[in-house]
């Protein structure tokens, strides 16, 4: 049986288009259906997808998470789910995006954050007629009514009202310089793991988390049941409520690559966060990840900035 794919990439991409007698452009709102297919919406059972172009041309799927038994805010939209993607896979930049409604404001508040943001061009099926879409004469990249997201949210406020131009943005490569604080390199972690190997999955995600507003990276690592480990950074908006926490964007790599399995697959989880941390992950992750997969051990393992106090390097 195939395993849901939330990535193509690119060769495959232009064979897809190719196979189809369309460009790769036109295909993104072709498999928006396939990204609505793999959403998990069980509150509003509203299903959601969005699929992306990025510069690698490379294909990315997004897709809403929500969880029942917490409070609506630990949601995952699909426009968040596939930057996480992007970010999982390393893409730079998100050129077009085909989504099946059209981005609510967290989400346009929330694609701020990338570089050159206003020029995401974005396409919504939702207002395409099917039928219409499937007699009508779209067959060149003209007719795909792709519009930039500066159309979308106007007079921004965004990175640029708080961060200096050098600070390096969501997608962009970060080097937080964390290592674990001394009383945390001892940790163990009962019966899934014989090595501190998710701990330490969980401090590289924390290394790479994008947090310049607060100054508090962090990072969530999963491992489930057959010891797969699926890494999740932490990742901020300028407007503080669309940022994404660490425990979510791990959930986000676990559905994007854990094949389509139920989150009690899911048996430990580690977050790594700064023991001093202004703004704390620890008390919802906890919260959500027990919620969701009761079993799971959960652990917190303290960092520091460029502490010479552990062994970790890079
Ligand atoms: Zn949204």
């Amino acid at each position: 049986m195939d395993r849901p794919r939330f990535v193509i990439d690119s060769a495959e991409a232009e064979q897809m288009a190719k196979q189809s007698g369309q460009t790769v452009l036109q295909l993104l709102p072709a498999l928006v259906k396939s990204a609505q297919a793999l959403a998990r919406p069980p509150i509003s059972k509203y299903h959601v997808g969005a699929v992306g172009f990025g510069s690698s041309g490379r294909i990315f799927f997004g897709v809403n998470l929500e969880f029942p038994g917490v409070p609506l805010n630990n949601s995952v939209h699909a426009e968040q789910f596939l930057i996480t993607n992007l970010s999982i896979n390393a893409e730079p930049l998100l050129k077009f995006l085909a989504v099946s409604a059209a981005p609510c404001g967290h989400c346009r508040q929330f694609l701020q954050e990338l570089r050159a943001a206003a020029d995401v061009n974005i396409l919504i099926t939702a207002s395409k007629n099917e039928n219409e879409s499937k007699t009508n004469d779209n067959c060149n990249d003209k007719d795909l009514q792709f519009t930039p997201l500066s159309h979308f949210l106007p007079h921004r406020f965004g990175p640029d009202d708080l961060l200096e131009k050098d600070v390096p943005l969501l997608l962009e490569p970060h080097r937080n310089g964390l290592s674990l604080c001394s009383d945390a390199c001892n940790g163990k972690l009962n019966g899934y793991t014989d090595d501190d190997e998710l701990k330490y999955a969980a401090l590289e995600a924390a290394n790479t988390s994008h947090a310049p507003y607060s100054g508090c990276p962090s990072g969530v690592a999963l491992v489930d049941v057959e010891g797969k480990i699926y890494k999740g950074s932490y990742m901020e908006s300028a407007a503080y409520n669309p940022s994404l926490p660490p425990a979510q964007a791990a959930l986000v790599a676990y559905v994007a690559s854990g094949g389509g399995g139920g989150y009690e697959r899911i048996v430990a989880a580690v977050l790594v966060e700064k023991a001093d941390a202004v703004t704390k992950q620890e008390p919802t992750a906890k919260l959500l990840l027990q919620c969701i997969s009761p079993k799971c051990e959960f652990k917190v393992f303290h960092c520091k900035k460029n502490s010479l106090n552990c062994e970790y390097q890079e």
